[in-house]
């Protein structure tokens, strides 16, 4: 059982593209709430689209993974015209599955960038991708988060900044 994330990173567009690339990375899967957007935001933040654009410029394949509602994922997946799952039942891999057949993946060339340890982090491990964590964009305020949160500082307490 391993919430430990490869690589952490404060947000995804400081994740050096080419890095990735020479890892042997063909396809990215993304989180969305406080990966890219803050959360229930309907605009994904400024420079994330620029980092799109750079993985796209690489050949490497993006799309969304993440464990809210279609009704919340769609809109913004149109935005940034990337495929998507929701509903992704995070940490299962039933979701990455999906996703590694939608991208013509096998797990081992899948990067999987999120803001929780055990959706995110714990589920790609459990996939077998590579697993890369960013810190949250905006600080949640409901107690089940901030309970969430306490836990994740202990589990990394001990980790030490590992970049690409
Ligand atoms: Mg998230």
């Amino acid at each position: 059982m391993s919430f430990k994330p490869h690589y952490i990173y404060a947000r995804v567009s400081e994740i050096p593209v080419e890095k990735l690339k020479s890892k042997g990375i063909k396809g990215v899967i993304l989180d969305v709430d406080n990966t890219l957007t803050t959360h229930d935001a309907p605009q994904p933040s400024p420079w994330v689209r620029k980092w799109l654009d750079q993985l796209e410029q690489a050949g490497i394949k993006t799309m969304i993974l993440s464990n809210n509602n279609k009704g919340r994922v769609l809109p913004f997946a149109e935005i940034l015209k990337l495929p998507f799952v929701a509903e992704g039942k995070k940490p299962l891999t039933i979701g990455y599955e999906k996703c590694a057949k939608l991208m013509g993946c096998a797990p081992n060339q899948l990067a999987m960038v999120g803001d929780q340890l055990f959706t995110d982090i714990w589920g790609g491990n459990r996939f077998g991708c590579m697993t890369i964590l960013v810190e949250p964009i905006q600080e949640e305020t409901m107690f089940f988060f901030k309970a969430k949160r306490f836990i994740e500082k202990i589990v990394l307490k001990d980790m030490p900044r590992r970049q690409l």
